[in-house]
């Protein structure tokens, strides 16, 4: 899909005809630099975008070089967008920006012809300093997880976990948990590593989001140190996973992933991942990845019902050291019923609001505060809602939604309607499937996965769905 030069192409050297442009057009690319490292973070600019080069200049714009066809894809996916309207402000006219796959300008401008994944070994290296830094949430151990129907089995299952690892027992490995955002997920994770990390000080246990695993392994590559990288990780007794999803569709990533994954089960270390979907439902994942993580113990995590929802509530006002009355607690755990990161939210925010203002904590106050918390989960959303607000707002029949017409007219908004049933409420994707005509769940992420998409590129379309969003949650 990249075009990958194969010859040593030194960046602007083989430039077009217009090279003078390109050359003002480079300077434009340089001056972006801070503007980009505020926009999108400094960490992320050094990773991904300070690796690219001007390399030619089209009759649109500009041919930027990307050493691997790994930074080329995410910048594509990721940044290409921002960096056309940043670019086209400051060119004062629009430039449209493409990659090509430039490896032998390989970012670490070096004239040596060097392979970007080191064959040799190189020498002795000191432990990475993210192989020492923990950084889990002391806050997130098992004694302070709340337990009630929705994720008493994730409990025991993170708690059965914990044991063997310490007593250096059989286990589930992989564990993978899933569910929703703010279901604990996260926490349970950590917990584990807290208590194995207690009763064996001396064990090794890395917890990361694939978001990092991804930037480490990225920076490896760039700096030629793969082996590095993989040797590192072999020095972990525990490796902790969190949002796999995120590695979803960034192929050379996986495979490297699968990798590291394979060596590390096979030298008997133990795997510990989270994602938003179970393995079988994640998206763009090869399926032999998503084999190898589900082949040990797959949990998922509920929304909790209302019970557990206000222990939680009380267990978090008693840490947080403030007497807060029992009718407001149960106010919050009747209308806070998503997940417990918003329940907490909310309990903050209304304490927080108390605290300051020296005001006593009621009921009133606790509505007046959180009126945009309640009044979206006053207006519960049904499948049957989102279908024929999407058939309005898309000029198709409500009938369409069931009907097997593939049509494109018709298949969109029904797509956009799988989309947003998905979204705005907490029915399974089979559930969804049927209240579509009795459609498989795999077309159901099929539309997930192409509204997502869209999304990211069709303003109109984003701006359809956000207006039908509203409507529904009652915002409109
Ligand atoms: P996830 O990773 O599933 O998105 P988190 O683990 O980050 O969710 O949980 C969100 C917040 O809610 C965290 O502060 C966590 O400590 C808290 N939390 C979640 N579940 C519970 C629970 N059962 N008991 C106490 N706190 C919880
Ligand atoms: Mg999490």
């Amino acid at each position: 899909m990249y075009q990958v030069t194969p010859s040593p192409v030194v960046a602007t050297a083989s430039a077009s005809s217009v090279a003078g442009d390109a050359l003002s057009l480079s300077s434009v690319w340089q001056s972006l630099a801070p503007t980009l490292q505020t926009d999108l973070g400094a960490e992320n600019y050094a990773a991904w975008l300070a690796n690219l080069r001007v390399h030619t200049q089209t009759e649109t714009g500009l041919v930027l070089a990307a050493p691997t066809t790994f930074i080329a894809q995410w910048v594509q996916s990721n940044y290409l967008e921002r960096l056309e309207d940043l670019f086209s402000q400051a060119a004062g006219r629009p430039v449209n920006l493409t990659l090509q796959v430039v490896p032998t300008f390989a970012s670490l401008q070096s004239a040596a012809s060097a392979p970007l994944l080191p064959v040799a070994v190189p020498q002795a290296q000191p432990q990475p300093e993210w192989l020492n830094s923990s950084r889990m949430d002391p806050r997130h151990t098992f004694a302070q997880f709340v337990t009630g129907k929705s994720n008493q089995f994730a409990f025991a299952a993170a708690q059965s976990v914990a044991e063997s690892l310490v007593s250096g027992g059989q286990t589930y490995n992989p564990l993978f948990f899933h569910g929703g955002v703010g279901l604990g997920k996260t926490h349970l994770m950590q917990a584990i590593g807290h208590a194995v990390q207690a009763a064996k000080p001396n064990s090794t246990i890395l917890y990361l989001t694939a978001e990092q695993f991804l930037l480490k392994f990225i920076r490896a590559l760039k700096d030629k140190n793969t082996l590095a990288f993989k040797e590192a990780f072999r020095k972990v007794d525990i490796l902790m996973v969190d949002d796999f999803q995120f590695i979803a569709g960034r192929e050379s990533s996986q495979e490297e992933f699968f990798h590291t994954f394979n060596t590390l089960m096979q030298d008997g270390k133990h795997l510990i991942f989270t994602a938003d979907k179970s393995p079988h439902e994640l998206a763009n994942i090869e399926e032999r990845l998503k084999s190898r993580l589900g082949s040990g113990l797959t949990v998922e995590l509920h929304a909790p019902d209302e019970e557990t929802r206000l222990a939680i509530l009380q267990s978090k006002a008693e840490t947080i050291g403030y007497a807060v009355p029992a009718d407001v607690l149960q106010l919050l755990a009747g209308h806070i019923a998503s997940n417990v990161r918003e329940l907490e939210g909310a309990l903050n925010r209304v304490i927080a609001y108390a605290r300051l203002t020296g005001e006593e904590l009621t009921t009133t106050l606790a509505r007046e505060q959180l009126r945009d918390l309640f009044r979206v989960y006053n207006h519960v959303v049904t499948i049957d809602d989102i279908q024929q607000k999407v058939a309005t707002q898309f000029n198709v029949r409500v009938s369409d939604m069931h009907s097997p017409r593939r049509a494109r007219e018709v298949a969109r908004p029904r797509q956009v309607a799988m989309y947003l049933a998905k979204q705005l409420t907490s029915r399974s994707y089979p559930d969804i499937g049927r209240a579509f005509g009795g459609r498989d769940h795999t077309t159901v992420i099929h539309a997930c996965e192409t509204i997502t998409a869209l999304l990211t590129r069709d303003a109109q379309l984003a701006e359809q769905v956000q207006m039908v969003t509203r409507t529904l949650q009652g915002r409109g």
